[in-house]
C-alpha cells in the first residue's frame, strides 16, 4: 500500500504531476507511464486510481480505508480494469471486450479507468482499435499505459497521452525501500549493491539460488583465507555447480566483487558504506590478510574474470585462474 508522500520520494516529478491534477481538478483522459521495470509504475497507477474512485480523498491523498480503496487493493474494483498481456501480446479482442464494457456507464458511479500493462506489446491491430478508442473520450474515462518502452508505442497514442517519465532508482532510495518492504538491512545493502531495480530486488530476495550465491561467496573467501590448498578443489566441487550460466556466474563475481570493496572500506573505517554487515567476523580476518592495495587488485582480477566469461573463455577456467591470482 503506497501513499503520495512514499511515491514522491521515489519519483518526484511524475508524483507531482499526478497530484497537480488533482489540485486542478484536471484529470487527463490517457497517460502513458514510462520507465524501466522496477521504477513505480504499477504501484503509481494504483494509487492513482485509488485518488480517483476514493471518495474521502484528502487533497490528492486517498484514505486506504473505504471501500472503494479496499477493493482497489484486493483487485476486484468493478469500475477499475486491467489489461495485461495474453501471451506474448495484448490482442485486439481484449481491446474490443473493454469497449463493450465501457459502453455501459460506471457500474457505481460514472467513472471508469483502465490500466495498460506492458502497453509495448500491444499488436497493431489492439494499437489502432485502442487508438479509435482515445479519439473519441469520454469525459469520464481514465487511461493509464505502463510500458517500458515508450518509442514502441504508436506515435498517434503517444501524442495522445501525458506523459510521465519514471527515473531509475537511486541506491539509497531502493536501499529505503527494501527495508520498508520487509527485506532485513544487510540483504537491503546487498541487493541495493546490485541492481536499482526494485522488482527485481525483491525477487531476489525470495530467491533461493541467489541466498545460496551470497553463501558461496563467504564460503571461497574463508576457504581463500584459511584453507588455501583447497581453493581449487572447493571451485570444481561447490562453487561451479551453482552457477550453470554465464550470466550466474557474472552475478556470483559481482558479489565476490562487492565483498572487496568491504574489505577496502574496513581498512578505510569506511563503516557506512560496508555492505556485508552480519559478517564483521570475517571482514574483520579479512582486513588482516588483504591490504587496501591487494584487494585493489583483487577487484581488478574479478572484472578480467567477468571481461573473458563474456568473450566465452571456459568458465572452469576463467574460475580456477581467479582463485590462483585471490590467494596471491
Ligand atoms: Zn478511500
Amino acid at each position: 500500500m503506497q501513499t503520495w508522500t512514499q511515491m514522491k520520494d521515489i519519483q518526484p516529478l511524475a508524483a507531482q504531476m499526478l497530484m497537480n491534477s488533482f489540485k486542478k481538478d484536471r484529470i487527463s483522459h490517457a497517460y502513458l507511464f514510462q520507465g524501466n521495470r522496477g521504477t513505480g509504475k504499477r504501484e503509481m497507477s494504483i494509487l492513482f486510481a485509488k485518488s480517483i474512485f476514493c471518495k474521502n480523498r484528502e487533497g490528492a491523498e486517498p484514505c486506504q480505508s473505504c471501500r472503494d480503496c479496499h477493493r482497489i487493493d484486493s483487485g476486484n474494483h468493478p469500475d477499475l480494469h486491467w489489461i495485461e498481456p495474453e501471451g506474448q501480446s495484448i490482442k485486439k479482442e481484449q481491446i474490443l471486450h473493454l469497449q463493450k464494457e465501457f459502453t455501459y456507464t460506471g457500474l457505481e458511479s460514472n467513472r471508469k479507468v483502465y490500466i495498460i500493462v506492458d502497453a509495448e506489446k500491444m499488436t497493431v491491430n489492439a494499437s489502432n482499435r485502442l487508438l479509435k478508442f482515445l479519439e473519441e473520450p469520454n469525459q469520464q474515462t481514465t487511461a493509464m499505459l505502463l510500458t517500458e518502452s515508450g518509442p514502441t508505442i504508436l506515435d498517434t497514442i503517444r501524442s495522445r497521452c501525458q506523459l510521465l517519465a519514471f527515473q531509475p532508482l537511486n541506491p539509497l532510495r531502493v536501499r529505503e525501500k527494501l527495508v520498508e518492504e520487509g527485506v532485513s538491512e544487510s540483504n537491503a545493502r546487498l541487493l541495493s549493491s546490485l541492481t536499482n531495480n526494485l522488482t527485481e530486488a525483491l525477487e531476489m530476495n525470495e530467491d533461493e539460488w541467489f541466498a545460496n550465491v551470497r553463501k558461496l561467496v563467504i564460503q571461497l573467501i574463508e576457504v581463500l583465507q584459511n584453507k588455501p590448498n583447497e581453493g581449487l578443489l572447493f571451485i570444481n566441487h561447490q562453487w561451479m555447480p551453482h552457477f550453470k550460466e554465464r550470466t550466474q556466474l557474472q552475478r556470483g563475481l559481482d558479489v565476490l566483487m562487492l565483498w572487496f570493496q568491504d574489505v577496502i572500506n574496513q581498512l578505510l573505517d569506511r563503516e557506512e558504506s560496508i555492505i556485508f554487515t552480519t559478517e564483521r567476523e570475517n571482514l574483520n580476518q579479512a582486513a588482516m590478510r588483504w591490504s587496501r592495495q591487494s584487494a585493489a587488485r583483487s577487484l581488478t582480477d574479478i572484472l578480467e574474470a567477468k571481461r573473458k566469461i563474456n568473450q566465452n573463455v571456459h568458465p572452469n577456467l576463467v574460475m580456477e585462474q581467479l582463485t590462483l591470482q585471490l590467494q596471491r
